[in-house]
């Protein structure tokens, strides 16, 4: 389980970036440093430092004027978050977390899961999925107080 640690040593940032940019892609087709900026709340000039650093590493290409892609690397990274993402948030919505918190305490969490963590997180949501009774009958118990 080490071995998979080295796979996201991406920073947060990163993380977020590449999320972000990934969404923009699939929602609007194209995604450029307005857009990014207004999506994480930084200032244009600094997500475009942060975008030319994401492509010397090879996360993204990235043209003046024509916009950006992801590259399979830059993908590979941005589809392991954002299932990190889906996984955190509908946990957290199970157990009757109210929805701006779940999202907002998902931003934080899914930087810091390992893959052996969010496995066993998935399977338990999808186990619960299939079990209204014992769902409430955790929400009931929690509330209860
Ligand atoms: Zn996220």
């Amino acid at each position: 389980m080490k071995k998979e640690r080295s796979e996201k040593e991406q920073s947060p940032r990163v993380e977020d970036y590449l999320e972000s940019i990934y969404h923009l892609i699939h929602e609007k087709g194209y995604a450029n440093t307005t857009d990014i900026s207004h999506k994480l709340k930084v200032k244009a000039p600094t997500v475009s430092i942060m975008v030319g650093k994401l492509a010397s590493k090879g996360y993204l290409e990235y043209e003046p004027y024509r916009g950006m892609n992801l590259t399979g690397k830059g993908e590979k990274v941005a589809r392991s978050v954002i299932n990190r993402h889906a996984v955190i948030y509908e946990f957290l919505s199970m157990i009757g977390i109210e929805d701006e918190i779940a999202r907002e305490d998902t931003e934080g969490i899914e930087h810091h899961v390992q893959p052996t963590t969010i496995y066993r997180l998935q399977r338990l949501v999808v186990f619960l999925k299939n079990k209204p009774g014992i769902v409430k009958s955790i929400r009931d118990f929690i509330e209860a107080r």
